[in-house]
């Protein structure tokens, strides 16, 4: 087995859709980046990066690239799915943010962001937890995604 680990961190401003594991939550703030900002998307495939031993997204995709303005984070998650051929034994995942509730998006985002890397929900688990007020996520003036994957050999 391979470990890997992912996060990532995003400040939430007005007029920007909060895109989280490739689905929009309607919220009055989104993450500011210059790809979509999905931090989900992109902690899970700096986990996967990581448990293949690669560079991180960063390095990938970097954020210098006037190309990749915009960038839809659903390709990056649908390549490292690809990079990762089938060796996915399972992701397990933590969003911090305080508002707004994640719950009833939990299942649509698991199952799309399971799509997206091409393999069963099963092996997928989403968690959302508040900052309990603290600091900036507590503000409600950033999100954060953390994740930890296990790759076969
Ligand atoms: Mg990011």
């Amino acid at each position: 087995m391979r470990i890997g680990f992912g996060k990532d961190l995003h400040r939430l401003v007005p007029e920007r859709p909060l895109v989280i594991g490739g689905i929009t939550i309607p919220y009055d703030k989104g993450e500011e980046g210059h790809s979509d900002g999905d931090v989900l998307i992109h902690a899970v495939a700096d986990a996967i990066l990581g448990a293949l031993g690669m560079d991180d997204i960063g390095h990938i995709w970097p954020d210098t690239d006037p190309a990749l303005s915009g960038l839809d984070s659903a390709i990056i998650a649908r390549e490292v799915g690809k990079l990762a051929e089938n060796r996915i034994e399972n992701i397990d995942t933590v969003i911090t943010l305080e508002k707004p509730k994640l719950e009833p998006f939990r299942k649509e985002i698991r199952d799309n962001l399971a799509s997206l890397l091409g393999i069963p929900a099963s092996r997928l688990n989403i968690k959302a937890k508040t900052a309990e007020g603290f600091g900036p996520i507590g503000r409600c003036e950033a999100i954060e995604a953390e994740a930890i994957v296990l790759l076969k050999d």
